[in-house]
């Protein structure tokens, strides 16, 4: 969501007041918050190409400010600046990568590289604590903790989680559905199910299987624990590298 602007009002409601109004209520009130007709990420990236093109410095650093508010990352701001270098001069790009440290500071965040945009649910954090049951980096976001439980889980190219199954002595299983991106969900002794957006794998307790992304794109499926008596997973052997590059 485009956040409500009064940048105008502070700065420059007693000086130039039509104008505090126009940017405020105009420009932000009503272009910049017409997301139906162009998200406001892809307006602040928009917006920080041509204050950058312009030499805009202070602009510039307002519209990071605002486009990392908007789920631009690090990453790709510094990519942004890198391409733009090519098309509006290299001396810009070294003004204007100084404003992205400052913008966001030397800290790593532990989902910097994750594409921001593959979904409307949060990636959560790196998924340490079942890391050693999977290949690759993955991510869990708890999206509902209460009557059933829901996880967001991300997958990057190529990470899957090793065979495992959902017991439960009555009811149990799990429930996946697919938010984005291309995956793979394979039961023991069956041809692998490739996954998009939209599809909903419903896995019966006691089942032997795997899921996961494609080795070429990321990955994000909700995983609905299916509430039963005793309900508990066995995590068994990795899926090998021959079994998966097969599906590829
Ligand atoms: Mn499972």
């Amino acid at each position: 969501m485009a956040k409500k602007q009064t940048a105008g009002r502070d700065h420059l409601g007693k000086l130039a007041p039509q104008f505090a109004q126009l940017n405020d209520d105009v420009l932000f009130g009503e272009v910049w918050s017409r997301e139906e007709r162009l998200s406001a990420r892809d307006r602040s990236l928009i917006t920080i190409a041509a204050l950058f093109s312009a030499g805009q410095y202070p602009q510039l650093k307002s519209h990071l400010i605002l486009g990392k508010e908007h789920g631009i990352t690090k990453q790709e701001a510094v990519e942004t600046i890198t391409q733009l270098a090519f098309y509006c001069g290299w001396p810009k790009a070294w003004s204007a990568f100084p404003l992205i440290q400052e913008v966001y500071g030397e800290e790593e965040s532990p989902t910097d590289g994750v594409p921001s945009n593959l979904s409307v649910f949060p990636v959560g954090q790196p998924n340490t604590a079942y890391a050693q049951y999977f290949i690759g980096q993955s991510y869990l976001a708890p999206v509902s903790t209460e009557q059933v439980p829901v996880f967001n889980v991300t997958f990057e190219p190529g990470c899957r989680n090793n065979w495992h199954i959902h017991h439960a002595k009555s009811g149990g299983g799990q429930m996946l559905i697919c938010v984005s991106g291309r995956g793979w969900y394979q039961e023991w002794g069956r041809e692998a199910r490739e996954l998009h957006p939209g599809d909903v794998v419903n896995i019966p307790a006691g089942v032997k299987h795997w899921h996961g992304a494609a080795s070429d794109s990321w990955f994000q499926h909700l995983a609905v624990e299916v509430p039963g008596e005793g309900a508990r997973a066995e995590w068994c052997e990795p899926v090998t590298e021959e079994e998966y590059v097969k599906l590829n």
